[in-house]
């Protein structure tokens, strides 16, 4: 064993190999040795339990560069969202325009003026670069960004409600997906939550039997994921505008998805926009960027400029800012709004919730010979019609008709559960993985988010279906 253990060559001497050379210049001399080492080590093992296991020092070469290759994979990459919902939070939500990305590139990798004041060569504030685009689009008097939604709501009740009440309509005591929830939020921003009227019913006179010397302001938050139907009542926002304004209070919304548009233009389900929650009289709204509007993840703060300016001076801002990409991003996803007529061409989001039913239903039929080839003898794959979502908490139900590939597996009865998670695995499996959801015993591929279709099809090769196939790529 001593002797089968010393045949194999050291480090230096493999460092010392031309295809290693390579390496060391991609990897640098600490991770090229580290991973011969671990090859090495690992070809001990093997050895050790089979004295007579080949080997060659191109072969612990190879391996070498499998590790180092597979230690550079990123941990978060691009998928293809076959979800059908089309602003999914665990897929990253929006996607940027052709134009927010190059403004991100733009400010990335060179000093920006992000807080410069060119003309005056005086400081400046982040909040410039989009405070007249935002005022411009909303109707507002002054705006600012944070780093979420979230944290707008947060940095908004700790500034004006610390110590103090905040009156919610308890059919809007909603929590969205990750842990946010409207009690909590508003516990930890130190302010007390006074609920008023029922789950399904609210009416005027609850929000103003709750108001007391304490009270802070008036808050109303959109529904976001989930509907009331029924004997239901609930209080506008011009409403209970005027009644704070009554009361001298400040009224608040938390809009959510926040669209700049009006959908209904789009063909699109009715959504207030920010500019009406404004001329309804909201004192201050908030709204998420990558939601409905498109942009990157960010938390804007639309409305008086007295009450912007306190939220400014709280260091909670300084915590809660957003960073030099996301205000390009922002900035540049903003300035399309001022081409509205563009916007499906150029807002991947509006693009693809506007997308009509015949595009998608044509991709289908593209893609089908090559997805019924790929999949054969292992599943059957057809077309069907579905619906897809808005996602992230904007209108709850299904409306945009769209079209998905169907996938069963080609075992029935016993074991096709597992053969359909085996499906979704592959597929998620692929270079650049391809999320579908399950339902009703099929594996649901929503085509509305599919517009690459030559990068979905060039992969479909990668797809390791057998045994054999997961066998001969753990090899590779
Ligand atoms: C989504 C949402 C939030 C949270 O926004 P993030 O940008 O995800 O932090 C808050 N309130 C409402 C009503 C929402 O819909």
């Amino acid at each position: 064993m001593q002797n089968v253990l010393s045949a194999l060559p050291s480090v230096d001497l493999l460092l010392g190999r031309p295809e290693v050379g390579v390496l060391l210049e991609t990897h640098g001399r600490i991770a090229t040795t580290q991973a011969l080492r671990e090859s090495l080590d690992a070809l001990r093992a093997l050895l050790k339990a089979d004295a007579g296991h080949a080997w060659s020092a191109e072969g612990i070469a190879a391996e070498c560069a499998h590790r180092l290759q597979q230690r550079q994979q990123p941990s978060q990459k691009s998928v293809f969202n076959l979800t059908g919902t089309v602003l999914h939070t665990n897929l990253g939500r929006a996607l940027l325009s052709e134009s927010a990305a190059r403004a991100v590139n733009a400010v990335m990798q060179s000093a920006s003026n992000l807080e410069y004041d060119l003309d005056s060569a005086a400081r400046g504030d982040r909040d410039d670069h989009i405070d007249d685009l935002i005022c411009e689009l909303t109707g507002a008097e002054a705006a600012t960004v944070v780093n979420n939604n979230a944290a707008a709501v947060f940095l908004l009740l700790n500034t004006l409600a610390m110590r103090k009440q905040v009156i919610v309509s308890r059919g809007e005591l909603i929590e969205i997906g990750g842990a946010f929830r409207i009690p909590d939020i508003m516990a930890r921003a130190g302010a007390k939550l006074v609920e008023v009227g029922t789950t399904n019913r609210t009416h005027l006179k609850d929000y103003r039997e709750g108001i007391t010397p304490r009270t802070a302001l008036l808050m109303k938050v959109h529904p976001s994921n989930y509907a009331i139907q029924g004997f239901t009542k609930s209080v506008s926002e011009a409403e209970v505008g005027t009644l704070a304004h009554e009361h001298g209070l400040p009224f608040v919304v938390d809009l959510g998805s926040g669209t700049l548009v009006d959908f209904t233009e789009y063909g699109l389900p009715r959504e207030m926009t920010v500019r009406q929650a404004i001329a309804a009289g909201a004192d201050l709204v908030t709204f998420s960027g990558d939601k409905l509007l498109g942009g990157p993840q960010a938390g804007i703060v639309v409305g008086r400029k007295d009450l912007v300016a306190k939220l400014k001076r709280n260091p909670l801002k300084r915590a809660l800012r957003v960073d030099k990409m996301t205000m390009a991003a922002l900035e540049a996803t903003l300035r399309l709004y001022r081409s509205p007529d563009l916007l499906t061409r150029e807002l991947p989001t509006l693009r693809l919730l506007t997308r009509p039913f015949e595009d998608i239903q044509a991709v289908a039929q593209r893609l089908l010979g090559p997805m019924q080839q790929a999949f054969e003898g292992k599943a059957l794959v057809e077309i069907r019609p579905c619906h897809s979502q808005i996602g992230s908490g904007s209108l709850p139900v299904d409306v945009l008709p769209s079209a998905c590939f169907a996938m069963t597996p080609t075992i029935q009865g016993r074991g096709a559960g597992t053969a359909l998670n085996k499906l979704a695995a592959a597929l998620r499996a692929l270079p650049k993985p391809v999320i579908g959801r399950i339902e009703d015993g099929a594996l649901v591929l929503d085509l509305r988010c599919l517009e690459d279709e030559m990068g979905f099809l060039s992969q479909l090769g990668h797809l390791k279906l057998s045994e054999r196939d997961e066998a001969q790529g753990a090899a590779q």
